[in-house]
């Protein structure tokens, strides 16, 4: 976007008082550097309005004098989404201000909250209420309500609940000229034309910022059981997947997998986590809530494995709630552990079930014929298609050669993965990171449709230009 003259700030930040906006350089670098350090923008002013109506002005004036802005929640992006451009004069709103919980309604299973709202807060007040908020992520300390409707999120439980999207009765947003869209009725039918909010779940702040929603809840858990197997043969995780299916359907919460390379990682750098099963090629984590009693579940499992003579399998049950959160480490801290080693390329890829493995063999051969000495860190929702395929580097990786070869990997993984009927973003967007891929996998008619909407939202293109297109 050009712009002609020097922004008049002034007039934004009169909208706003003295501690909802800041120039100070410290406090903006900060909001300006993604989650995984690889984009770093900048930007003069960073807004934190506490009110739609303030928020409405603030766009209003952006558009008079054609303003570029970053709705930024949380900053927990993986695609480089929620930073301003290098040397593009964006200006950051941050929505953490805009927190209220506006209604629960206990009877009517949902709950009425702005979108700065953290979603473990959500988290922790719902179940208060026993109640259960239906997404759940390794970010939810940081990521915003607002953030999370914004990317569409799916997270640990979407195989019983489904993406965000699924679980969205209504919303509120700004949109490009400060007009507000409001779409908060708390009723489950409304069949009344196009719906539009389904165009905003998803947009990652290209098309308007929201302010508010009005989202599902659902009763709480009573118990917990959780199962972490191993096994050798993919065969085997899908077998276990076809009879938690069955056996459990709405009762299954998770179903992750693990591979032995993501599983060592985990162990290597966090030796406290001493509980987990015989060692195996994959590992498979299972959460089934609302079971009659652990020892019933256990013998439940145990019987009904002979009876299926599903083998190979090595089982561990935990006993407890904090047992629990323990076998749920061994899946959550996959992302941090990454971090220590120094190269690791990420890619967030979903398959259908019955490609996976022809997939994951092919790919691992491909790349291993390019360059030895890497990790091959698989995990992800596989209940949900999900599959994270990062290359990770150790230490007798050839760093330099690793890094020569980095754009070849990503290629062979995409490539395949199209080809295996899949996507190139589960899970995590468009962004900055993958603007490429978009155009070469999407068809070139989606292409033209989203270009349209944009246009038609967001005709000045404010809302965080460089980003999805
Ligand atoms: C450790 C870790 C684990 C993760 N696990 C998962 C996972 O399991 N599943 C998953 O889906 N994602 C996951 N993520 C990615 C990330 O947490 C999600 O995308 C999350 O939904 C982003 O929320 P946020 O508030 O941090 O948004 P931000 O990162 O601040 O923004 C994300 C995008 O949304 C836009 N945006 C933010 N707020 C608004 C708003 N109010 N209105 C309009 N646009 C807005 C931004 O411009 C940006 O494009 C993970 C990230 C980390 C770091």
């Amino acid at each position: 976007m050009n712009i002609k003259s020097k922004p008049n700030f002034n007039k934004i930040t009169n909208q706003l008082t003295i501690k909802e906006y800041t120039f100070d350089k410290k406090i903006i670098h900060q909001h300006c550097e993604d989650w995984r350090k690889k984009y770093f923008g900048d930007s003069e002013l960073i807004l934190f309005p506490k009110t739609v109506k303030s928020l409405s002005n603030i766009v209003k004036e952006c558009a008079n004098q054609k303003i570029s802005i970053v709705p930024q929640g949380g900053n927990t992006s993986l695609v480089g989404g929620s930073v301003p451009r290098n040397g593009k004069s964006d200006i950051i709103i941050n929505l953490k201000n805009l927190n209220k919980i506006r209604y629960l309604d206990k009877f009517g299973f949902s709950i009425l909250l702005e979108s700065g709202c953290i979603l473990e807060d959500i988290q922790n007040l719902v179940s208060k209420e026993n109640l259960t908020f239906p997404i759940s992520m390794g970010s939810r300390g940081s990521c915003q309500i607002g953030g999370n409707i914004a990317t569409n999120a799916g997270g640990l439980n979407v195989i019983k609940y489904g993406l965000l999207r699924s679980n969205i009765i209504g919303i509120e947003a700004v949109m490009s000229d400060g007009g507000i869209y409001s779409d908060l009725k708390n009723i489950k039918k409304n069949n009344t034309g196009y719906d539009l909010k389904q165009l905003l779940i998803g947009s990652e702040g290209t098309l308007g910022i929201i302010t508010a929603a009005n989202i599902k809840l659902f009763p709480s858990y009573k118990d917990k059981n959780v199962i972490f197997a191993s096994c050798n043969k993919f065969k085997n995780i899908l077998d276990l997947y076809f009879f938690v299916q069955n056996n459990f359907s709405d009762l299954l919460t998770s179903f992750e997998i693990i591979n032995n390379d993501a599983m060592e990682l985990v162990k290597k750098y966090n030796k406290d986590l001493t509980k987990y099963p015989e060692r195996g090629r994959y590992y498979v984590l299972i959460e089934i809530s609302n079971f009659l009693g652990i020892d019933s579940f256990k013998d439940f499992i145990i019987d009904k494995f002979f009876n299926l003579k599903i083998t190979d399998v090595s089982l561990i049950f935990s006993k407890s709630e904090k047992e629990n959160q323990n076998l749920w480490k061994f899946r959550e801290l996959i992302p941090p552990s990454e971090t220590f080693e120094k190269l690791c390329i990420q890619h967030d890829i979903s398959l259908p079930l019955d490609k996976m493995e022809n997939f994951i063999h092919t790919t691992t051969s491909e790349i291993q014929n390019l360059i030895d000495n890497i990790y091959f860190i698989n995990f992800g929702h596989i209940g949900d298609n999900n599959l994270h395929f990062n290359i990770l580097s150790g230490e007798n990786t050839d760093i330099e050669k690793l890094n020569q070869k980095k754009k070849l990997i990503t290629d062979i993984i995409y490539n395949n993965t199209y080809r295996f009927g899949g996507s190139f973003s589960a899970e995590h967007g468009i962004g900055q990171l993958k603007k490429k891929e978009m155009i070469k996998y999407k068809t070139k008619e989606e292409i033209k449709l989203m270009r349209e909407i944009k246009k038609s939202f967001d005709p000045l293109n404010i809302f965080n230009p460089g980003k999805i297109f």
